[in-house]
């Protein structure tokens, strides 16, 4: 037999405070799996080689005069192929006056030697199309697929004046050698726009150049134009990972463009041109593909569900155990008086409240450390001497509260007090047995705890003034002793 620690009483808000860390979690989780893409993309942007400045290094090796001695040496002779298979690529020429092809030439290995810069540069997969266009109204160019030549050129690109590059570099002044071009700018690059035959997103990137032209004794000028399949040259930033993917990636010179209804989106600046217009990486997340990368991809919410799962298992013992280390009294290890609220005292039959006798005494004569054995043997005396059910507090000082349950009327609880009364606490530093004086309530009646315990004190009080170590209780309006027979104590 041993009186139990109390019960952890169900609240409400127990639960909510649970849903609210649950939900605070979720945030945090949300939020850091948000930071994680963002460095992700961060991250990814910054591995991307700069597509602009590779290019610039490329199209150094370029020299459109040897495309010129190719065309030259070649188009008049040969037929317009349409078809080769061993060819490494395909030269062509366009007059931009007539808009008419004048060549389309496979080039063969055994001629590649003289075009050996612009093969290099063509065999990159993120090049459509490489050309010089010249101020005499040729445009010649090497080209991977001759399916992708027209007949004609398309009525806006046969005017020099017409291509907005050779307004850049040329337009603004006319083109001598005492006059420096006017941009400053290495290369001019287009927007991003879908070339007609290819069908590929693409950017275009210009290059000015200027030679002597001996056979014509005089100066040729003219761009040097290299196609890049966008979707190619940015692969990596456009779909970074291989199981999972963002739901809309693109790039672009705009660097604001309104994101979606139920999207997240992300914005970064990938690369920058020479003439420092920025290129801009943009990822966007439907809601779902968010949710669903969280669920399955992020490590902090596998953690966060763990732990969710964790607490939920141990919340009760957790919680019960540092609930009864904030209410349990150091010295005698029994719950302390706050424990004590409406609810736990309606959950019993009998509240008694004791007081030990002559514990003034004890401490005096015997020291403090004795008075607190006492009071841990005297304790220890209530949890042995009580049942499963009932609690025992320690009300402060020398003061004791028993809550009792499963006591169905008078005679039970008389014998309950009784045997509190005939197993008197002894403790070998002190020669007499350590007694109490209680009073003893039926609980039903009361529903403050207040008043409960002021009665209690009251019939504690009688008892005090009736010689010590008994228990009193109220039998109707009339005080009596449950031990009538004791002889009044000094
Ligand atoms: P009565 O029989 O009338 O109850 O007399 P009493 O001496 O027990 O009553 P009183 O209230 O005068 O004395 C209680 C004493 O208990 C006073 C206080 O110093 C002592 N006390 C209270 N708490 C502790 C404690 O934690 N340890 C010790 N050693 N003494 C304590
Ligand atoms: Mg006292
Ligand atoms: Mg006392």
């Amino acid at each position: 037999m041993s009186s139990q620690q109390p019960p952890i009483p169900r609240k409400w808000w127990y639960r909510f405070w649970f849903f609210c860390l649950a939900l605070a979690g979720l945030v945090v989780v949300g939020n850091y799996a948000y930071l994680n893409v963002r460095h992700d993309m961060l991250l990814i942007a910054h591995k991307q080689s700069n597509v602009f400045e590779v290019f610039y290094q490329r199209t150094r090796v370029l020299d459109p005069t040897q495309l010129i001695q190719f065309v030259d040496s070649n188009a008049i002779k040969s037929p317009i192929f349409s078809e080769n298979r061993d060819a490494l690529a395909y030269v062509y020429a366009y007059d931009f006056k007539t808009r008419a092809r004048l060549a389309q030439i496979p080039l063969m290995p055994a001629t590649r030697d003289l075009l050996a810069a612009y093969q290099y540069v063509l065999s990159y997969p993120d090049v459509i199309n490489i050309y010089a266009i010249f101020d005499n109204h040729r445009m010649l160019g090497l080209m991977s697929d001759n399916t992708q030549l027209p007949d004609q050129l398309f009525e806006s690109n046969t005017l020099m004046d017409q291509i907005e590059p050779w307004h850049h570099y040329f337009g603004c002044a006319a083109f001598t050698l005492s006059h420096a071009p006017c941009s400053k700018d290495e290369a001019q690059v287009s927007d991003i726009y879908t070339d007609t035959f290819t069908k590929l997103k693409t950017i275009t990137m210009y290059f000015p150049f200027v030679f002597y032209d001996q056979a014509e004794n005089t100066y040729r000028y003219g761009l040097t134009g290299i196609d890049i399949a966008v979707d190619t040259a940015f692969r990596e930033v456009l779909l970074p990972y291989e199981t999972h993917n963002p739901t809309r990636t693109v790039v672009s010179f705009d660097e604001v463009e309104p994101c979606r209804p139920f999207h997240i989106c992300l914005n970064t600046p990938l690369m920058q041109t020479k003439a420092s217009s920025t290129l801009y990486l943009k990822w966007s997340y439907s809601y779902g593909d968010a949710l669903h990368q969280l669920v399955f991809y992020s490590p902090a919410f596998k953690v966060y569900l763990i732990a969710l799962l964790l607490i939920m298992l141990t919340w009760r013992q957790v919680y019960a155990r540092l609930r009864a280390l904030t209410h349990t009294d150091h010295l005698t290890r029994l719950p302390r008086r706050d424990i004590l609220n409406e609810t736990l005292l309606q959950d019993h039959d009998y509240l008694m409240l004791l007081d030990i006798d002559n514990f003034k005494a004890i401490n005096d004569r015997h020291g403090h450390n004795v008075g607190d054995l006492a009071l841990t043997a005297f304790a220890l005396g209530l949890r042995t001497n009580t049942r499963k059910g009932d609690i025992s507090i320690r009300w402060g000082g020398e003061e004791f509260v028993i809550l009792f349950k499963g006591l169905g009327d008078e005679a039970a609880m008389q014998l309950a007090a009784a045997r509190l009364l005939t197993h008197p606490i002894r403790i070998a530093e002190v020669p007499a047995p350590i007694t109490f004086s209680a009073g003893i309530i039926r609980i039903r009646d009361y529903l403050q705890v207040t008043d409960a315990v002021a009665l209690a004190d009251e019939l504690l009080y009688h008892v005090k003034q009736h010689g010590k170590h008994n228990i009193a209780y109220y039998h109707g309006q009339q005080i009596r002793l449950v031990r009538e027979d004791t002889p009044p104590q000094s």
